[in-house]
Formats: structure tokens, C-alpha cells, sequence
């Protein structure tokens, strides 16, 4: 655990603005004094490429690599073609910084609006692959714009990739009470790469013999995520079923409001950024609508990475008890919910 944390905080666009403020209070409240907490902003997103043309200059890659984490908001606006900041800044970083782990955890809070309220207890992490798959940007197009149009896209499965997630989920699922390990993939109808994961899988998991294993088709899946969502504890997949299983999750557990995610390099090597699953939400910008809760629970993420576990904990119990004690009916700002969370952590 360190005493000291050197965090670089991206804005970024929309609500992220506005999310980011207030996961800042917060951590700012939950930090014990003797913990030093330096900030440093970096401009990144939409208006910078407007002024500058810049998604990621190298000399910001080479500054963000020296704090110990990254919280950011959101990235994208309208304004800017479809893919410009996705692959020019969010996949570069994730790229450079190796954030193979993609972690998102999935929890049924308190008084929530969700199809799943009432369940018993919904408590799971998806362990989404993060740099290989259909996002690797390995693909073209012939003759495009043309009825004649051929678009390929490939996904890239390397064993060291696949092995170094599955181990990670491996090693999460066997710290957690359950002990319960699922793999999620389409093997057969992608079998060169879902027969990869699955054989890999199956080795890796007779170094854990204590974490029951179980595979289940991403069809499949969705369907469970929905009736039968207690049977899940940690879920390993690739990096596009990933993306689509953790909206779903967020959706049926609660809102992409109160979804979370860390981008992790789990060596260190590299620093991991968190941010809320959701995006910049332009539709609501600027109105002090947004829902900071993701923001913040994903800065409860950050302090378990940075080892600060006991502190991560108390903004997940915040996040709790603000919730079940939240009166129906009542809508708060995005600065109410944070100031709220802030004097229950602090308290
Ligand atoms: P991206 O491509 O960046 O993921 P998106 O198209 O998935 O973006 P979001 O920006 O996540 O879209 O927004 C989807 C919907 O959810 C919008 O109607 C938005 O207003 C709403 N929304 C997103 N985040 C929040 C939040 N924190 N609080 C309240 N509503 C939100
Ligand atoms: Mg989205």
C-alpha cells in the first residue's frame, strides 16, 4: 500500500467532465491524511482534437506512464467521426499501457431500478480481454463504398494473450468465497480461436484446483445473465463478447449509471486507468443529470489496485447504503450525489 498516489485525471468529454469532479471529491474525502494525493489533468478528448488535431500526442503517452493510475470520464462527441478518439486515444492507451485485464464488476445494489431487483444476491466480476480479438485493428476493405464491397475484421488470438487473462481470472475467481470460474466464447462456430481458449482454460485451471470451472456459449450466456445471474461469480471472455456482456450486466443490474470498469496491466509495468462503463452521454451534458456513481465506484477500484483496500471498501459501502436509503422518486444532482457520498465516506 502506497502512502502516496500520483493520479492523472483525463476529463475527457460530455459527463465526463462532470463525473470526474466528484469521484475526485470522493477520493479526496476517503484518503487517510497521511496518504499524500497528487493530481495532474491532462486535456484529452473531443475539443482538443477540434483545436488541435491531436487525439494522443507521444510526449502525454510518455507523461501518463509516469502515475501510479489514471482515472478517466469519457471520450467521444458526435462532432467527431465515428473511431477518431476510440482507436486514436482509448485503444492507443490501452494498447501502450497493456491493459490486458479488462475488470467489471457486476453487483445488484440496494433499491435500484432493474428488472433483477429482488434477487438473491447478485455479486459478479467479468473479466473481459482487453488487447487482442476483433479490436487489435487488423482487417480492410476492398472496393468500399461499392455494391461489390468485401470488409474483413480479424480477430487476433495469441496463447500468451488468452493464457495471461485466463490466469489473472484464475487468480481472482480463487480469492473470492465462491471460487466459481466461467468461460464465455462461441467455440462452435469460432473453433480455431474458441478452441484455443477453451484447451487453455482447461490447462491452466489444473493449477486451481479448488475453483470450479464452467463454459458456457455467449448465446447462452445472455440468457443466464437475465434468469439466472446468481450462477455467476467471475466470467473470463474475449475483448467484443466482453463488451457486449458488460452492458447487459450493467443494464440488468442496476444502470449504467452505477457500472464500473478498470483497465488493468496487473505486472505494474505500466499504470491501469478506471472509468464508468458508459460514455459521454452528450444527450444529457452540462445539466447536472449524470449519475457520478459509476465514477466513483470505479475509484474504489483504483484504491484495490493501489492497495488500498480498506478504503475501496468503504466507498462501496457508501455506494450501498446511499442507495438503500435513497428516498423513491426523488432525483438528485450529479453534484448532490456526489457531495452525499462524500460525507459518508469522510464520516
Ligand atoms: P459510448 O459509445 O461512448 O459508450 P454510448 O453511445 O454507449 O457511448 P452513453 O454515453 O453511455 O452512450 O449514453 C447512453 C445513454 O445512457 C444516454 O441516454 C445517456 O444519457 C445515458 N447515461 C450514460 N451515462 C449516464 C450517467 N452517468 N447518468 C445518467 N445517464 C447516463
Ligand atoms: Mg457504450
Amino acid at each position: 500500500m502506497s502512502r502516496s498516489i500520483n493520479l492523472a485525471v483525463v476529463p475527457g468529454d460530455g459527463i465526463g467532465q462532470e463525473v470526474v469532479a466528484q469521484g475526485l471529491k470522493v477520493l479526496a474525502a476517503v484518503l487517510p491524511q497521511d496518504v499524500k494525493l497528487e493530481t495532474k489533468e491532462y486535456d484529452l478528448g473531443a475539443q482538443r482534437w477540434h483545436r488541435t488535431g491531436e487525439t494522443l500526442p507521444d510526449a502525454e503517452l510518455d507523461s501518463l506512464k509516469n502515475h501510479d493510475a489514471i482515472l478517466l470520464g469519457a471520450i467521444g462527441d458526435p462532432s467527431v467521426p465515428s473511431g477518431v478518439l476510440e482507436r486514436g486515444l482509448l485503444l492507443k492507451l490501452r494498447f501502450a499501457f497493456d491493459h490486458y485485464v479488462n475488470l467489471r464488476p457486476s453487483k445488484l445494489f440496494p433499491n435500484t431500478a432493474t428488472p433483477l431487483a429482488g434477487r438473491p444476491d447478485i455479486d459478479f466480476v467479468v473479466v473481459r480481454e482487453g488487447t487482442e480479438g476483433p479490436y487489435t485493428g487488423n482487417g480492410g476493405s476492398l472496393r468500399t463504398g461499392t455494391p461489390a464491397e468485401v470488409a474483413t475484421e480479424v480477430s487476433l488470438n495469441t496463447a500468451y494473450g488468452v493464457e495471461r487473462v485466463v490466469r489473472d481470472a484464475y487468480e481472482r475467481a480463487d480469492s473470492r468465497p465462491r471460487k466459481k470460474l466461467t468461460l464465455v466464447h462461441k467455440n462452435n462456430v469460432l473453433v480455431y480461436a474458441g478452441h484455443m481458449w477453451k484447451n487453455i482454460f482447461d490447462r491452466v485451471g489444473q493449477e486451481y484446483p479448488e475453483v470450479t470451472t464452467d463454459y458456457l456459449h455467449v448465446d447462452a450466456a445472455t440468457i443466464f445473465f437475465v434468469t439466472q445471474p446468481e450462477r455467476f461469480d467471475v466470467i473470463v471472455t474475449d475483448n467484443l463478447f466482453g463488451d457486449i456482456l458488460t452492458d447487459l450486466a450493467a443494464a440488468v443490474t442496476g444502470g449504467i449509471g452505477l457500472a464500473a470498469s478498470g483497465n488493468i496491466n496487473p505486472t505494474g509495468e505500466f499504470p491501469s486507468m478506471f472509468e464508468p462503463v458508459h460514455g459521454s452521454a452528450p444527450d444529457i451534458a452540462g445539466q447536472g443529470k449524470a449519475d457520478p456513481t459509476a465514477t466513483i465506484l470505479s475509484v474504489a477500484l483504483l484504491l484495490r489496485h493501489l492497495g488500498h483496500e480498506h478504503e475501496a471498501v468503504r466507498i462501496e459501502e457508501a455506494v450501498a447504503a446511499d442507495l438503500a436509503e435513497r428516498a423513491p422518486g426523488t432525483t438528485r444532482t450529479t453534484d448532490e450525489i456526489g457531495d452525499a457520498l462524500a460525507v459518508r465516506v469522510a464520516s
